[in-house]
């Protein structure tokens, strides 16, 4: 047990400051991947969770960043650092949520918290010059 915790001290340091790694493959709700190495099962926080459990996803080429915790298990990152991607026509854009009466765009499926009603996916071209949030 000693030298297990000696020999995880510092790959958790390093882990800290790693470059993210990222995972894309067919996605399948709820937060299923299918990659060219075999299938993936996603995780993430409340908000993300959201997202992997959203079937308008389904059939999307999907991309996550985050970690893997084990060869076929992928922790994303906290939703905030927009880490949920899916590509269309080759051109990677980022999974977002649309109130078209509110104009209020969140990360996360569900009612818009300004009307109620159920917001629309949206992906959405982090580079457009659309002028929405
Ligand atoms: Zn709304």
């Amino acid at each position: 047990m000693k030298r297990r915790a000696l020999l995880l001290a510092p790959l958790a340091a390093f882990a800290a400051e790693a470059p993210k790694s990222a995972v894309r493959g067919k996605f399948l709700a709820p937060g299923e991947l299918t990659t060219p190495k075999g299938k993936v099962q996603l995780r993430g926080d409340e908000a993300t969770e959201k997202v992997l459990a959203d079937p308008r996803l389904n059939g999307m080429d999907f991309e996550a960043l985050g970690r893997f915790t084990e060869a076929n298990r992928f922790v994303i990152n906290p939703i905030h650092e927009r880490a949920i991607w899916a590509y269309r026509n080759g051109q990677r854009l980022m999974v977002t949520y649309w109130c078209p009466v509110c104009y209020i765009r969140t990360y996360s499926p569900g009612e818009c918290w300004c009307c109620q009603d159920d917001t629309q996916l949206d992906l959405k071209d982090p580079n457009s010059k659309d002028p929405t949030p």
